[in-house]
């Protein structure tokens, strides 16, 4: 298989879309390192079927991710992912929410890219992949916070492509529109109140009208591009940010 003795961390693996990252990549051969919350026998499971590693770090501190670089040893392929999400006027939002999602969202891929860059370089391979988002080209009210970090994780994403470009490293952003996981859905209650909206509005007039394919992703698309852009025939794919979006951000 083609990522056999390829380290992979997930950032953000023990749901949704990191998940389905994690097992797209185990599937080629990865040995996977997990990362994320969650309930102790659920990630037993996760552990067994992917024969993969967890490692349990809280990324909004730079001291978890520094612990968390150091137990999952040399990286060469590091997937940021790891996310969360608030939706509030911009009056009412909270410090502490904007400063943890600036923290998770956007300053955890860098602490985890400074670490993993040394031995990538030393190899002369590595990629560097962040699920950022369609906010991170284009925004929505409310959500002051993730759009900030998703239009800062796509410049980052940039840098580290023109400063990496002759190590064999690439970097490049994934931007997702919705995709139904637990961040979504528990985004809705927020929403509802913010926009004075009911659950069946919230889902067909904010959410899915964004994607006029009318449909939400599916956390498995987003991994089939990451698990591309590990291939060799993606060597020459660098600092680009691919939407899957069903369209959302070509209006
Ligand atoms: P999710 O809530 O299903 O998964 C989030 C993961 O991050 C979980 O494993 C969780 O345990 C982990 N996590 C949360 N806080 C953490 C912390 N402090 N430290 C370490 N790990 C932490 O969400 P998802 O929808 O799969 O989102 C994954 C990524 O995709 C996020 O960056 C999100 O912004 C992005 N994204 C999601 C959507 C969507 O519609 N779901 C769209 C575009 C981009």
């Amino acid at each position: 298989m083609f990522l056999d003795g390829k380290r992979a961390l997930v950032t953000g693996s023990t749901s949704g879309i990191g998940l389905a990252i994690a097992r797209a990549m185990a599937a080629e051969g990865a040995d996977v390192v997990l990362n994320g919350f969650g309930e102790a026998g659920e990630i037993a499971v996760l552990r067994d079927e992917l024969k993969a590693t967890h490692i349990n770090a809280d990324l909004t501190a730079t001291k978890g991710v520094e612990d968390l670089m150091g137990q999952a040893g040399p990286i060469d392929i590091l997937v940021n992912n790891a996310g969360m999400q608030h939706v509030s006027p911009v009056e009412d939002f909270p410090p502490e929410k904007w400063d943890a999602i600036i923290a998770l969202n956007l300053s955890s891929a860098f602490h985890t890219s400074r670490l993993a860059v040394p031995h990538m370089k030393t190899q002369g391979w590595g990629r560097i992949i962040a699920t950022a988002s369609a906010h991170s080209l284009t925004a929505s009210p409310f959500k002051s916070a993730y759009v900030a970090a998703k239009h800062g994780i796509a410049g980052l994403t940039k840098v580290l492509a023109l400063e990496l470009a002759t190590s064999g490293i690439t970097a490049n952003c994934i931007s997702p529109g919705y995709v139904w996981t637990p961040l979504v859905e528990n985004q809705i209650p927020d929403t509802m109140k913010s926009r004075d909206l009911t659950r069946e509005q919230v889902m067909n007039d904010v959410l899915l009208a964004k994607q006029p394919t009318k449909k939400f992703v599916q956390p498995e698309e987003v991994a089939a591009l990451a698990v591309f852009l590990c291939r060799d025939e993606a060597q020459n794919i660098n600092g680009a940010n691919y939407s899957i979006d069903g369209g959302w951000t070509a209006e």
